[in-house]
């Protein structure tokens, strides 16, 4: 019986808090280096970005300490690629400052086991300016968790709905304004989106590096299968993949550091191209290790499934031509 664990505290503690205080520090103007830590919750620091000066300070033992660690929630059961229709709520309480949250969260990365919900909900209109982001506290009357998700790939990573019934949250824990919580989500999106593709890349190497050692030492047919042209023109043309997504992740990182205002076009191309072509070359690495290549002996399989679910999260790909598609119109304009 195999078990899904992930040391992620370990992980982020291993991080060191030297760089989350650099992070910290200097990220307040510059939001390109948040996101390299996503995948550890580390969304935390959208605080000090959007968070006012007070907030700041009354959260920096929290920004700091690597102690905790933060879930995003956009993401609702009726609210997915459409993320402005969402219909969480946040209501200020009859004569008080606090604020009152209802609703469910879906696929939530993290749920149950971060410390703390980047929750956002409506405090007014419909549609994307109606949206703010609250900070809330696992420990928060009235949150709760739904069951461990079972996934096909990521399954040392905790996946869960993240519901609220009624839970209070103080005005402190508003960040930024109200009304600004879509662009606050937004902004984490183009950073994530590299993170994403990144990934990608990493994983497609490593299943290029798998396969070619693989192939280099498996025989049939009287010889090493590296051997047959096809196996050749086979890896020749995964590499290819893996590079070229390299490249678009690199342009999207420069456009993102540099402020472009093709930063999120190129994001998305980056994480659409990569994430799907990285995926292919894990499943040719998988057919070129054979029956082999199917069994939990072979690390593919675990990257054929594990890289999946790069071209539907941080927005789908089919999302990601649409960002694509409308920078292009606009830039027509
Ligand atoms: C493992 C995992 C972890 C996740 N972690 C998080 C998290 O931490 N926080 C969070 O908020 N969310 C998270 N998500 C949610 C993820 O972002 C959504 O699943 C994703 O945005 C798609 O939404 P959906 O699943 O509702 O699909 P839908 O939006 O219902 O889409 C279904 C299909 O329709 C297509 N489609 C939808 N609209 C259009 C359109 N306009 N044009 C063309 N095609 C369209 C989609 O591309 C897709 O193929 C996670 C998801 C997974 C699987």
């Amino acid at each position: 019986m195999s078990k899904s664990i992930f040391p992620w505290r370990s992980c982020a503690k291993q991080l060191g808090w030297g760089l989350v205080v650099f992070t910290v520090a200097t990220m307040l103007g510059d939001r390109g280096y948040l996101e390299q830590m996503e995948l550890l919750y580390l969304r935390l620091l959208l605080m000090p970005i959007y968070g006012t000066e007070d907030q700041r300070q009354d959260f920096l033992r929290e920004l700091t300490s690597m102690d905790l660690l933060a879930s995003y929630c956009l993401t609702e059961p009726n609210s997915g690629s459409d993320a402005a229709s969402l219909q969480t709520t946040a209501r200020r309480q009859a004569g008080s400052t606090d604020y009152i949250l209802n609703g469910e969260k879906a696929f939530i990365s993290g749920g149950g086991a971060a410390d703390v919900y980047l929750v956002m909900a409506r405090t007014g209109e419909a549609g994307p300016k109606g949206i703010s982001c609250f900070y809330v506290d696992k420990d928060s009357k009235g949150l709760s968790f739904g069951r461990q998700e079972d996934k096909l790939g990521w399954r040392s990573q905790p996946t869960s709905s993240v519901i609220l019934d009624d839970v209070r949250v103080p005005e402190r824990c508003l960040i930024g304004k109200e009304g600004e919580g879509f662009t606050i989500a937004m902004s984490a999106l183009d950073g994530g989106r590299i993170n994403i593709a990144t990934c990608s890349v990493g994983g497609a190497q490593f299943c290029v590096d798998a396969a070619q050692g693989y192939v280099s030492t498996r025989k049939q047919f009287g010889k090493a299968i590296i051997d047959f042209q096809n196996t050749q023109f086979k890896l020749a043309d995964m590499l290819t993949k893996v590079q070229a997504s390299r490249c678009l992740v690199l342009n999207a990182a420069t456009a993102l550091d540099s402020k472009a205002p093709w930063a999120s076009a190129s994001a998305a191309m980056a994480k659409r191209f990569a994430t799907d072509e990285c995926y292919n070359v894990a499943n040719d690495a998988l057919q070129l290790h054979g029956g082999y290549g199917y069994l939990k002996d072979y690390a593919v399989e675990r990257y054929v499934r594990d890289l999946r679910v790069h071209t539907i999260l941080e927005g789908t790909n089919e999302i990601m031509r649409v960002v694509m598609a409308r920078h292009m119109i606009k830039s027509q304009a």
